[in-house]
């Protein structure tokens, strides 16, 4: 799962449209910036495995930022910052929140038993990333369904949709470009790119957000 993380972004937007989009995009993917990070900072460790059917990715080391317990205390601390940083209302706070630990959730579906229910506790993970054509066509399923809810709310303020074409035709052109990535670099870099990645799309939806500042 790497796009598809952002279908919960939209559909947070669509449900509970009180905070910023860029705020909700940043929040599904909240999990892998602190991954990016600790990973950068050696605090926590991956490898690459090219004989493994779909992803590559080896994600033997990650109790910060993806056992349960560290996915709730990212989920509180991003409800909390989206309320006193981002001065949010409560209740969009909590969908913010919500957004956060969604990445847990679909984490779980894709990734092989690497989720740790706690810090060196037993592993969960469905496995989906080994059969990659269904993994992808969820993943892009769920975007499409969820590009279409923001659509949806964004006609109810009387706000222009093609902008959720946009944002899709975006996400499909990072897919593809991390897929088609190179493999064999190091850790760090895959971290680095990620991060960038992370970046760009939360600038694009903050970008897309945007009312008119006439208004
Ligand atoms: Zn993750």
């Amino acid at each position: 799962m790497f796009v598809g993380h952002f279908a919960a972004g939209l559909a947070a937007k669509a449900a509970e449209p009180k905070a910023p989009l860029f705020l909700y995009i940043a929040a599904s993917q909240f999990m892998d910036w602190g991954w990016s990070g600790l990973v950068l900072a050696g605090v926590e460790h991956f490898r690459m495995a090219p004989t493994l059917p779909g992803s590559p990715l080896d994600l033997y080391d990650m109790p910060w930022t993806h056992s349960l317990p560290g996915a709730l205390a990212w989920s509180v601390a991003g409800g909390a910052i989206a309320k006193y940083l981002f001065k949010v209302p409560t209740r969009a706070a909590a969908f913010v929140g919500a957004a956060v630990f969604s990445h847990w959730g679909l984490d779980l579906l894709v990734h092989r038993p690497d989720l740790e229910v706690w810090p060196g506790g037993p592993r969960l993970g469905f496995g989906l990333w080994n059969h990659p054509v269904p993994e992808m066509i969820v993943e892009m399923g769920l975007l499409a369904f969820a590009a279409l809810f923001w659509s949806a709310q964004r006609t109810r303020e009387g706000r222009s949709t093609w902008t959720a074409g946009l944002f899709l035709s975006g996400l499909v052109l990072v897919q593809y470009i991390s897929v088609a990535l190179p493999k064999d670099g190091p850790p760090q870099g895959m971290a680095l790119s990620a991060l960038a990645t992370y970046l760009i799309v939360t600038a694009l939806a903050w970008l897309l957000d945007r009312k008119p500042a006439s208004l």
